[in-house]
């Protein structure tokens, strides 16, 4: 049965808490269940590093592979001091389900390492990335787990893991990594998939809503890959950005923030070096809120595009938007999340809202083994229809079941792991 977490600030137990509430509604068979619910292999690894100051020090990684039932796994790596086994298994079992909603031939992993990657200089992050590739690789490869920036980590650190495992397997492998940069088989339009995703989906949630403008206002959580790329096409199709924060602060403009001017002085920033880099509450001639109010201001649409448990029974009740686009994985705990459902509130959930990015990871290592190229134009369209075609899928279950979109999407991913599960049968 599923029952509300003890701890709500547990990603792991607010993961298996939807996990279970969507088998009860399937009413899946509780050996099939059982499999689903737990991860396939888990990797906890030292990762001695050489630091630029002589001395040697470690650090402690992971690597969690929930399920590959329907086909590799697959899923980001994330550099974050936060990172530990409970938020890596959430992690990787969202991207099971992530990927089955979207129908394509992944199962799900996560990866990470505990450290804080804006305190570390290039060298030191690169022989962190090496070490850890090298160490964990028994387990990597196109056909059997295939890794992904995530919070933290970047198209450099990608390129630093294909060229550790290539150097391994005595092979060029471009396919062993998705969000690589162009000049090593990366795709065009990844970069931008995931906000691109997202603001395809507030547009079609946007469509399914009665009184709802389809030029809305958004505030906008994250000012990294997801929430300023995501803003930044929002704002391009003609909505308003209300709002945008990171770790320091929020900046605010109830008259709509000009996206095209914050977003360059926010890649001016990333070229700074990092002792010198400056962050959104430093940002000229806008006004600044707190970073904890942004979630409550005056909007149509939240984006919580961050890191987890941001939306809590603390601050759920002060939320104004009617619709919230979760660019984050797991943003909002799951007594929140109930409290919106009852307050009538739509959530997209992360397992959708957010799926453009392993979307285009897929396309990517498709064009990898293909040895082959595609358009941007052409990446594009192809995301679009099956992000249109998951959320019409996502919003006819919840039509059907009279559930939230959040049940829906579990609903329809574990059935679809559940099939395949019971198609290969048991290897004993
Ligand atoms: N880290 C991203 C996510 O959470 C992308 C994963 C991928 O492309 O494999 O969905």
């Amino acid at each position: 049965m599923s029952t509300a977490p003890q701890d709500e600030f547990n990603p792991r137990l607010n993961a298996e808490y939807q996990f279970n509430a969507a088998a009860d509604h399937l009413q899946l068979d509780a050996g099939v269940r059982e499999v689903l619910r737990r991860p396939d292999r888990e990797m906890t690894v030292t990762i001695p590093v050489l630091m630029d100051n002589g001395k040697l020090h470690c650090f402690t990684g992971y690597r969690v592979q929930h399920n590959f039932t329907r086909g590799p796994c697959k899923g980001g790596i994330r550099f974050d001091l936060k990172v530990d086994l409970e938020e890596v298994r959430a992690l990787a079992a969202w991207m099971t389900w992530k990927c089955a909603i979207v129908d394509i031939p992944f199962g799900g992993a996560k990866g990470g390492v505990e450290c804080d990657p804006k305190v570390l200089s290039t060298g030191e992050l690169e022989r962190i990335t090496r070490r850890y590739t090298a160490t964990i690789m028994d387990i990597l490869g196109p056909d059997r787990d295939v890794p992904a920036p995530d919070v933290g980590t970047n198209d450099q650190t990608m390129a630093w893991i294909m060229d550790t495992y290539s150097m391994h397997v005595r092979q060029a492998s471009t396919a062993v990594v998705t969000g690589k940069p162009l000049a090593l088989g990366g795709s065009k339009g990844r970069r931008e998939a995931t906000g691109r995703g997202l603001m395809i989906a507030m547009r079609e949630a946007l469509k399914t809503m009665k009184g709802m403008p389809d030029k809305v206002r958004v505030a906008v959580q994250g000012a990294g890959n997801v929430g300023a790329i995501g803003a930044l096409l929002m704002h391009q199709a003609g909505h308003k950005i209300v709002a945008l924060s990171d770790e320091r602060g929020a900046i605010h403009d109830p008259k709509g923030l000009d996206l095209v001017a914050v977003t360059k002085w926010l890649d001016d920033q990333g070229r700074q070096p990092k002792d010198k880099r400056k962050f959104l509450d430093s940002y000229p001639a806008t006004q600044l809120v707190p970073k904890e109010k942004l979630l409550e201001i005056d909007c149509d649409v939240l984006a919580p595009c961050a890191i987890e448990n941001q939306i809590h029974s603390g601050n759920v009740e002060r939320i104004k938007a009617r619709l919230i686009v979760e660019g984050a994985n797991g943003p909002t705990t799951s007594l929140a999340d109930k409290a919106l459902d009852e307050r009538g509130i739509v959530v997209v959930p992360d397992i959708l809202a957010n799926a453009g990015g392993v979307t285009v990871s897929y396309f990517e290592w498709v064009q990898d083994r293909m040895g082959y190229f595609w358009p941007e134009a052409e990446v594009n369209q192809r995301l679009e229809e099956k992000i249109v075609g998951s959320f019409e899928e996502v919003h006819a279950t919840a039509k059907k079941n009279n559930v939230s979109l959040r049940r829906a999407a579990y609903i329809l991913a574990l059935d679809r792991v559940a099939s395949a599960y019971k198609l290969r049968g048991l290897f004993a």
